[in-house]
């Protein structure tokens, strides 16, 4: 074949391709195009998948009646009008390309009414072509609808996924544009079916209350970093409540959404050493710099972007989140982990995707900041870094405390989980202790020890409570038992007997000093003290943790006065 330049309508088929590859593009388009007119509503509805129908109403500017038509034109803009504009670009359209890619591959009809103008008007356009134009009255704004996407090109309807796929592509979507105007009222139906609705009263918390959950917004930390080549805000998840996927991550670049790596890159970077391989953060990060410093014309569906100063911009962003990481205190978020388990120590949870990870209780507490793991000395106490300084942890008290608090709460719910053990274990007990059981047997029963006699002060004992199982993975020794006896037997007898059981329980189910322990079990087991209701007290009444502060360091080393 010869060369030749491609017919008109080829070549907007082509570039259509590039830019509407699926219906959620449609709605992206649509929706800008309403964010660019400056627009407090937007409604957006949504059938079959978006292939049968998608309309999009706004309360934006409109088009000016003479210019409704040309609005189809390709390279059609008000955005921009010459090259330097191209540098320094504000809205989120300028290609000019939306409105004729639309139209070129389905069926179009709008409806506008400019601020300006007494009267809108009405457009209906088939391949492109328009077939009706009339003048109508209509409020303020414009509504898009688009019937029967792909209608002109069977090739890409082909490769559409099923009617609630397309469905979920479009909810994302809508979701970050969403989460990146909370000043806009956003509301999305699906077949007559309501599906997101938000307030437009400009609070971020509110969008992501909507769109994740209002339990999961309210425990979202706050970014704010004012200085800088970029500003950053937004909110992060505290590191106690991670995904399992990096779905959860939305950037807006000046507003405009944006897929980076180095952006995820930057926050998973401040999230180091905080979260268990595998996870990721929730974030929703708002960066907002001079637009010299951006080029936003890379892509044809403007979904990726270029920084000038990449290193910058990483750098600011990642000391951002740190900060916000930094500031808070997990004890703030008052939460009690269901899924968050040192391996050996209780049976990880399988959670479902979509499942909020964490169940909150609220409970009263002494504030622990975040801290990072940096070794263990002498097998006995855990080395951490906080905001503030150094932080020694003596690994006993701290589990102690761990445990201690789950088997009070679990007494308090009058259900003390119990463990069979897969071998039982005899003991043989003196009359004393003997004693003791005979006395106590229904209590320890509740607790969830089933103790049978053997004959001869001797019992076997079948089931012991769960959590001290769990903290004593390589067997339970008969010491725990005898020694439960002798703190039952002892003279105080001010202490009631069912917290002389649970003093006891953590006591002796607890880690020993001089038991090596992984990285990642000094993080769990620090985790699991960051939700305790006294983390920096054992039951009874000892530190669990010396903190240096960075200013005591700065002293002892002659650093100030
Ligand atoms: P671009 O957004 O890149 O300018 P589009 O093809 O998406 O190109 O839109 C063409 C023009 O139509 C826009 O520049 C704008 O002037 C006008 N327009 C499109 N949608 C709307 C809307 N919802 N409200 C007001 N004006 C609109
Ligand atoms: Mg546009």
């Amino acid at each position: 074949m010869p060369i030749k330049v491609l017919a008109p309508e080829v070549i907007s088929k082509i570039a259509a391709g590039e830019v509407i590859e699926r219906p959620a593009s449609v709605v992206k388009e649509l929706v800008e195009n309403s964010l660019d007119a400056g627009a407090t509503q937007i409604a957006i509805e949504a059938q079959g998948g978006g292939v049968e129908l998608i309309k999009v109403s706004d309360n934006g500017a409109g088009i000016p009646a003479a210019e409704v038509e040309l609005a189809f034109h390709r390279y059609a803009t008000s955005k921009i009008g010459n090259l330097d504009d191209l540098q320094r670009i504000s809205s989120l359209g300028f290609r000019g390309e939306a409105l004729p890619s639309i139209a070129a591959v389905a069926e179009v009809e709008i409806s506008t009414q400019a601020s300006s103008e007494s009267v809108g008007s009405y457009l209906h356009l088939r391949k492109g072509e328009v077939v009706r134009k009339e003048s109508h009255a209509r409020p303020m704004g414009t509504t898009v609808t688009v019937h029967r996407l792909f209608r002109y090109f069977p090739a890409r309807l082909k490769f559409l996924k099923s009617v609630s796929t397309e469905n979920s592509h479009i909810a994302h979507l809508v979701s970050q544009y969403a989460l990146a105007f909370p000043e806009v009222k956003f509301s999305l139906v699906f077949d007559k079916r309501p599906s997101l609705r938000t307030m437009g009263n400009g609070d971020l918390r509110e969008v992501v209350g909507e769109i994740y959950g209002a339990e999961l917004a309210q425990r979202m930390l706050k970014v704010e970093q004012k200085d800088g080549l970029a500003k950053v805000s937004g909110l992060i998840s505290p590191p106690s409540l991670a995904r399992s996927n990096r779905n959860y991550l939305s950037f807006f670049v000046n507003r405009r959404w944006v897929r980076s790596p180095l952006l995820t890159r930057a926050t998973e970077e401040a999230f180091h050493g905080l979260l268990m391989d595998g996870q990721h953060p929730i974030a929703v990060i708002n960066i907002s710099l001079p637009v010299q410093e951006l080029d936003v014309n890379v892509h044809p569906a403007k979904a990726q972007i270029k920084f000038c100063q990449e290193q910058t911009i990483f750098a600011n962003v990642k000391k951002a989140i740190e900060e916000a990481l930094a500031r808070t205190s997990i004890a703030s978020s008052k939460t009690v982990p269901f899924s968050v388990n040192l391996e050996h120590w209780e049976k990880p949870r399988m959670v479902m995707d979509n499942e909020p990870v964490f169940m909150v209780a609220q409970l009263p507490t002494m504030e622990l900041p975040v801290l990072r793991v940096l070794g263990q000395l002498a097998n006995t106490y855990i080395i951490a870094e906080g905001p503030d300084g150094l932080y020694l942890i003596d690994q006993h008290a701290a589990h102690e405390r761990i445990l201690y608090d789950r088997i009070s709460a679990q007494w308090v719910q009058k259900e003390v989980e119990a463990q069979g053990l897969l071998q039982p274990i005899t003991i043989e007990l003196s009359p004393r202790e003997e004693e003791t059981l005979k006395t106590s047997q229904e209590l320890l029963a509740q607790f969830g020890f089933a103790i049978e006699p053997f004959g001869n002060r001797s019992y076997l004992i079948r089931t012991i409570p769960a959590q001290v199982a769990r903290a004593n993975p390589d067997g339970i020794g008969i010491e725990i038992i005898t020694m439960l006896l002798d703190d039952l037997a002892s003279k105080d007898s001010l202490t009631p007997w069912e917290e002389k059981i649970i003093q006891s329980l953590a006591c002796h189910g607890a880690i020993r000093a001089g038991q090596q322990l992984s990285h990642e079990e000094m993080r769990e087991l620090i985790k699991q003290l960051e939700q305790t209701k006294q983390p920096r007290a054992c039951p009874h009444g000892r530190p669990t943790m010396i903190h240096l502060s960075a200013h005591q360091l700065e002293r002892e080393f002659g650093r100030i006065g």
